[in-house]
């Protein structure tokens, strides 16, 4: 997470709800940052925010990551259509995009307008042949649209890729992201299965739907049957940094240290302790986690490729 500062009010969220802003790392700090990661052997970074492009430096940020790392920058749609020029050299852009009714997009957001700019950089990036795609957070607010949602977009060349609706249930996170909604909240899991059969079906004859087969699979186990058949690879094959650098499991773990101390202490035996207990871990089941969990391997890294950066890649042409 590059910085906290938001220009919208979603409904799911509460990182804009915080209180202080914390300190940002400058320019030079995220640099420095970036080499300890690639000396560590990170292949992929998502930069995300807040809107990380309220960083009046994401320019440089992006230029620098994306020389080491698959780099994906994600945008809320408000800003991307105006920084064609330095989302060039992203691997992928990822705009926020939950609905294609107008009204219910700006509620969502809670800003009136919301919906026409991310249609807008949507169309803006992919005719200027930028690697963009729409990322809805699928919810029951959104659920039943969801699949036209993904044709609708696939028809047209975009990829789609999901984030599913998540709250933050510990008391001491590293920082807030998932706001409790009781209108967002999914209540239809079997619906939600439903949606995962017919995404891996979708997935057998068309490009552009990028979720694995393994996470359709492991989401619909914990959705139908309630079954959790993922360990969790936090301090493994994933980690999160805030604004200011701190390292963390994930956003609902204490911070270990900074970016600056994981050389340090990447391969000490208290960063091994802390990830067996990450690995017992079974607090949240929020996607992204899953995801990176599920392919926490050389093959898992692999099929990530194939079936996620081709994928998208062959859909754009390039
Ligand atoms: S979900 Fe993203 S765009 Fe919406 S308020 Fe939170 S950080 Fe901002
Ligand atoms: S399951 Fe993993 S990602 Fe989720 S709270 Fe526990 S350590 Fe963090």
């Amino acid at each position: 997470m590059l910085t906290r500062r938001c220009n919208y009010r979603c409904k799911s969220c509460d990182v804009w709800r915080g209180g202080n802003l914390p300190e940002e790392l400058s320019i030079d700090k995220v640099r420095a940052g970036l080499d300890i990661l690639h000396d560590l052997g990170v292949v992929e970074i998502v930069l995300s925010g807040g809107n990380p492009l309220l960083r009046e430096d994401i320019g440089e940020i992006i230029d620098y990551a994306s020389k080491y790392f698959i780099t994906t920058i994600y945008d809320n749609g408000s800003l991307a259509a105006k920084n064609v020029g330095i989302l060039r050299k992203a691997d992928f852009v990822a705009i926020s995009f939950d609905t294609l009714d107008e009204q219910r997009y700006d509620y969502l957001k809670g800003v009136s307008g919301a919906w026409k700019s991310a249609m807008n950089s949507i169309r803006t990036l992919h005719e200027e042949g930028i690697s963009v795609g729409v990322s809805p957070t699928i919810s029951q607010f959104n659920m039943n649209e969801i699949l036209d949602f993904t044709d609708h977009f696939r028809k047209r060349g975009v990829p789609v890729l999901y984030c599913l609706y998540q709250h933050d249930s510990l008391t001491q996170p590293m920082f807030q992201i998932g706001e409790k909604n009781e209108e967002l909240e999914i209540t239809d899991k079997e619906g939600l299965a439903k949606i995962c059969d017919t995404l891996l079906e979708k997935k057998k004859k068309s490009r552009g739907i990028l979720i694995t087969k393994k996470t359709l699979h492991t989401l619909r186990e914990l959705y139908l049957n309630d079954r959790r058949t993922w360990n969790c690879r936090a301090l493994h094959s994933f980690f999160t940094i805030d604004p200011a650098g701190k390292v963390a499991a994930c956003h609902l773990q204490e911070p270990v240290g900074t970016i600056f101390d994981l050389p340090r202490l990447w391969q000490g035996e208290r960063f091994k302790a802390l990830r067996r207990t990450y690995n017992e871990c079974t607090k949240c089941s929020y996607m992204c986690y899953m995801f990176y969990s599920l392919h926490a391997s050389v093959q898992g890294n692999i099929a990530i490729i194939t079936d996620q950066w081709k994928n998208a890649g062959a859909l754009f042409g390039h």
